[in-house]
């Protein structure tokens, strides 16, 4: 499914997001940058050992990265060139700030990539694995935040939503049907 917004097209598959060859691929990591479960691992393991150098530089120099964040590494041995980690937040039941943090990861994400020069970027689906942020909100705030940051921002030419499971992927092609009046 996809659809274009201002110069960008935005589209979503169903997909390992460590396949993907756009410029960069989204990591939703943990604070401390060290690697961990879900889309991380995956990320890790098939880029090899140079991504988690850089992110041992990174935290030597920053102590950890804030829920929210994002900073750039190299994409190591996979097809794209950098890997924008991000730290979704945790799902603490809604009151927490969760849909601004949450908001906050993908347009710092896109951010970094604009000023990298950068032209096309895919996401995993961010907070909804282990740290619990639930699926239909999660993918309303994902879709509702990239369309409005290309809709003032038109450098990037492509953003991809790579979705690992069947429900994720229904999940978003639902939020997206809905914010772009598809
Ligand atoms: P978080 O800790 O931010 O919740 P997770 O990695 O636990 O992150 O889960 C986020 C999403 O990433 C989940 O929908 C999970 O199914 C998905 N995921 C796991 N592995 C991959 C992968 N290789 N490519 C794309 N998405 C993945």
């Amino acid at each position: 499914m996809e659809t274009i917004v201002n110069k960008t097209r935005l589209s979503l598959i169903r997909g390992d997001i460590t396949a993907q060859e756009t410029d960069a691929i989204v990591n939703a990591a943990n604070s401390s940058l060290m690697g961990g479960s879900g889309v991380d691992g995956a990320i890790h393991r098939a880029g090899g050992p140079q991504i988690l150098e850089e992110c041992k530089r990174i935290i030597a120099q920053i102590g950890h990265l804030p829920t929210g964040e994002a900073v750039i590494t190299t994409g190591g041995n996979l097809k794209a060139r950098h890997v924008i980690h991000t730290v979704g937040p945790v799902w603490h039941g809604g009151k927490s700030g969760e849909p601004q943090l949450l908001a906050s990861s993908y347009r710092e994400s896109l951010k970094l990539a604009v000023e990298n020069g950068l032209k096309s970027i895919s996401f995993p689906s961010i907070s909804t694995g282990a740290f619990g942020y639930p699926l239909k909100e999660a993918s309303k705030v994902a879709v509702g935040t990239v369309m409005e940051f290309l809709k003032a921002d038109s450098s990037l030419e492509v953003v991809v939503f790579v979705l690992f499971d069947q429900a994720t992927f229904a999940a978003y092609s639902q939020a997206l049907q809905e914010l772009a009046g598809l």
